[in-house]
């Protein structure tokens, strides 16, 4: 993989292109791939998103939502659009198989493959060009500084601005983790001085649910969550019948596992929730506790040292079985 600024020659002619992001993408996922759309069709490309999956209902409202491809719900046309790609972008992934069904057309095609991504541990074989920074706050963050480093701030338009807003804010927890650097105010700061409306912005992430999921979350709090003291860890699992019983979306989920780490001295949370072809994990930690090696030795996961996630094809009891288990190995590493 060479490095993305021996890519920015290239950015002035004009070409096909495809942006693509890991499956149910989130705020970082689809903020980014926006952005970066927004922007490449500023230079003249012929520009198109494609989610492997569908998306949460409080994102819709990003500018270019309505352009992008659920590959689930147009698979003609989205594998046409891959074999006819001159370049594809990878955004918020660094393993191909993140995007689920649209792996194997991203191998396929013959298209120049660029990754930017802020994950540990990327597949750099997969890519003839790339930035891969597990420093960064978010992916947005850095399709803000490609944009500026090729020297094309003039181009940062308010749409742009709210989608790299968008990722930034949700990656960073709305700007309270440590990834939150000075890197990160200053980039805000710029994109307030352009007329950034920041504040409408977390309205529609985080004040746009419906009442159920709002019972759904008293319910998962009180009757779903196992807090091991010894091991300074809280659980929370989700059987398939709280999901159907709550009417329970794509989205409604995200955040859930940050209740956990607000019980005093819990340094790992963990959520395990059943769907449909798989038990998906979340884990969080505080402090120098890596869930990622965590999610990657026990549960076919990864992502970064304080948020990760994972998956089993077990049931929900035997995975809720198996993580009580491996968690004895780590009794001292929580203390
Ligand atoms: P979340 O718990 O919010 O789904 O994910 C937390 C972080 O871990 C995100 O950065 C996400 O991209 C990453 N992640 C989530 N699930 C997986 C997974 O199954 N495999 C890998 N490699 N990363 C994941
Ligand atoms: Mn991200």
């Amino acid at each position: 993989m060479k490095a993305l600024k021996e890519f920015y020659p290239q950015l002035l002619i004009p070409k096909r292109v495809i942006i693509t992001t890991h499956q149910k993408p989130d705020g970082d996922a689809m903020g980014s791939s926006l952005g970066l759309y927004h922007f490449l069709q500023s230079l003249g490309h012929t520009v198109k998103v494609i989610s492997p999956t569908n998306w949460a209902n409080f994102l819709s409202w990003m500018p270019g939502t309505k352009d992008v491809i659920d590959f689930e719900m147009h698979k003609e046309t989205a594998i046409k659009l891959m074999n006819d790609a001159e370049i594809i972008f990878c955004l918020d992934f660094n393993i191909l198989h993140r995007t689920k069904h649209v792996e194997k057309y991203i191998e396929q095609s013959s298209a120049t493959k660029i990754l930017i991504d802020h994950h540990q541990l990327p597949q750099e074989e997969a890519f003839q060009f790339g930035i891969s920074d597990t420093n960064k706050s978010s992916t947005c963050e850095m399709v803000y500084d490609f944009i500026v480093q090729s020297g094309h701030s003039d181009k940062i338009s308010l749409d742009i601005a709210a989608c790299l807003y968008t990722g930034v804010m949700t990656d960073t927890g709305s700007f309270r983790f440590p990834s939150t650097t000075a890197s990160v105010h200053r980039m805000v700061a710029h994109l307030k001085e352009l007329g950034l409306q920041h504040s409408i912005i977390h309205e529609n992430i985080y004040d746009n649910f419906l009442e159920n999921r709002l019972r759904f979350i008293g319910n998962a709090l009180l009757n779903r969550m196992d807090v091991l003291y010894e091991y300074n860890t809280a659980l929370m699992f989700i059987p398939k019948s709280d999901l159907l019983k709550f009417d329970i979306k794509t989205g409604d989920t995200e955040g859930l596992v940050n209740y956990l780490l607000t019980i005093e001295g819990i340094k790992l949370g963990a959520i395990v929730i059943d769907r449909d072809e798989e038990r998906k994990w979340s884990f969080r930690s505080k402090g120098n506790f890596d869930v990622n090696t965590f999610a990657r030795l026990h549960f076919e996961g990864g992502g970064h040292i304080n948020a990760a996630g994972g998956r089993s094809s077990e049931s929900l009891e035997k995975t809720i079985q198996t993580f009580y288990q491996v968690i004895k190995q780590y009794e001292q590493q929580l203390q």
